[in-house]
């Protein structure tokens, strides 16, 4: 047999897992112009592309377009996709190595953090990832129940998502309905009841994770006046010290921003977003089991040891009234079937994109990337870089002979699924669904509209 990645002997990857750091995999891969690549991408979801689908906001449609980009990748003639199929039920890792030279897992990180509070069971304390997965039309979450006849909620942290979420309570109907959130969420946001959100954060502005152009969206909504305490909007000394020594563009930004909104009076909008810094919760107060309000501790800023700047809580306790928390503190990682798990990172076990066992060597033909590599940081782009280097590891060990030895072929792959999963989806079928999608959003003057369960989906193609 000739040298794999050869015209005569193709590389024949596995791609589990369809969002950015998946498609980036193709691309990269597309770019080793001395290897011959045969590259198959397995979705557990008829659909691609993960979170640009179901976890970037429908009122954030510029950053969608990077699927012009993943669809360029999938016109490949080396390229399939093989949607519907889940990793470890549709087909498990003994048959991918049967199939194919390697594997790379790109399953991101679909589950949350907790904030490990008394209370955080109550009806009422949500994720706030279950929320962006239900407004976004998930095929999972479409049964949710948010009790948007509440007046006040708490949104926990001060990322991106944290503001994704207050974002899109405080937006009007009018501001919502040009977007491609799933009609229930429109029909439910439509009634909702929510007149206060509050965005709770345990740092100081300097510390805060969202990102200048986001943060200063929630100063330009319709009917949503913004407010940040003063006191709270002041740099601590050891904040200041931390941002004069690293002249952060971006963290300058976001003082400049939050200072300007600690600035505003009030105007006369039906919707309050209050923006707290240096507040951590500690208990969700329940009454009938349910959320009624939020105990928090004030926080003071402290410069540790190596020079970042940390929370402590004082004695200072407050509580606020809500009838909905969403804790949004950041997404985690889940373990994949029969590949080596890091628990308390919430990533699978690897070193730059190889995976290893655990005492750390690297596992033949088992390769990682995006946010199940690295853990859930960075924005969409990020995961070129990411996917970049485990693809030129991958690459490495290919020309190096260092891959498992498939004994089935590229044909065997569709045979097997035929027999073992009746509705596999091509891109092509893809292309069906989402041109179906988009004329249905055309029509409304939307950008598409979704469709959120599977039979549906299914349907379309019959
Ligand atoms: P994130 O950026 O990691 O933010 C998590 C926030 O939770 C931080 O403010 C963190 O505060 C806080 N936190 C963590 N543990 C806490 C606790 N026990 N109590 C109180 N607060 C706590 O996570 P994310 O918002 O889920 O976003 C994930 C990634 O997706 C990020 O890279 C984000 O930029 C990206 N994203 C981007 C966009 C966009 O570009 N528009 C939209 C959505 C998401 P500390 O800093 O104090 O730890």
């Amino acid at each position: 047999m000739s040298k794999v990645g050869s015209e005569s002997n193709p590389l024949r990857v596995a791609i589990i897992g369809s969002g950015p750091a998946g498609f980036y995999t193709v691309s990269n891969f597309l770019k080793q112009t001395d290897l011959t690549v045969e590259m198959d991408m397995f979705e557990r979801l008829p659909t691609p592309f993960g979170l640009v689908r179901a976890g970037v906001a429908p009122d954030h449609q510029k950053y969608k377009t990077v699927t012009r980009a993943y669809n360029k990748s999938a016109q490949h003639s080396s390229f399939r996709f093989f949607g519907n199929v889940e990793y470890g039920t549709d087909i498990t890792l003994e048959d991918l190595k049967d199939h194919y030279h390697q594997i790379m897992f790109a399953t991101g990180a679909p589950s949350d953090r907790n904030l490990g509070i008394p209370g955080e069971e109550l009806t009422g304390s949500h994720s706030a990832t279950d929320f962006v997965a239900w407004y976004n039309g998930h095929p999972d979450c479409t049964d949710f129940k948010f009790d948007l006849s509440q007046e006040s909620v708490a949104v926990i942290g001060l990322g991106n998502v944290a503001i994704d979420v207050a974002r899109i309570l405080c937006k009007t109907d009018a501001e919502l309905a040009s977007t491609d959130m799933a009609d229930y969420a429109l029909d439910a946001l439509r009634e909702s009841n929510v007149k206060n959100v509050y965005v709770l954060g345990r740092r100081g502005p300097a510390q805060a994770a969202f990102t200048p152009p986001e943060i200063k969206e929630m100063g330009e909504l319709e009917d949503a006046d913004v407010f940040v305490p003063v006191d709270e909007a002041t740099l601590d000394p050891a904040s200041q010290a931390e941002l004069d020594a690293s002249g952060d563009k971006n963290v300058k930004k976001n003082v400049a921003v939050i200072e300007e909104f600690s600035q505003r009076t009030e105007r006369d909008n039906s919707r309050h977003l209050t923006i707290r810094f240096l507040v951590s919760p500690t208990e969700l107060i329940g009454e009938n089991g349910a959320v009624s309000a939020i105990k928090i501790v004030k926080n003071e800023a402290y410069a540790d040891e190596n020079g970042g700047v940390k929370a402590r809580a004082t004695d200072q306790e407050e509580i606020i009234p809500v009838g909905m928390v969403f804790r949004s503190v950041g997404y985690r990682g889940a373990p994949v079937a029969e590949v080596p798990f890091d628990d308390y990172n919430g990533t699978i076990q690897n070193t730059e994109g190889r995976i290893t066992d655990d005492d750390k060597n690297p596992l033949t033909g088992m390769y990682v990337a995006g946010w199940i590599k690295r853990g859930p940081t960075g924005v969409i782009g990020t995961n070129k870089t990411d996917a970049q280097e485990t693809v030129n590891h991958m690459a490495e060990d290919a020309r190096a002979g260092a891959v498992f030895e498939p004994t089935k072929s590229a044909e065997d792959v569709v045979s097997l699924l035929s027999a073992r999963k009746p509705d596999v989806i091509t891109y092509s079928d893809w292309n069906k669904i989402d041109e179906h999608e988009l004329s249905n959003g055309a029509a409304s003057d939307r950008p598409r509209v979704k469709l959120t369960n599977i039979e549906d989906m299914l349907a379309v193609l019959n």
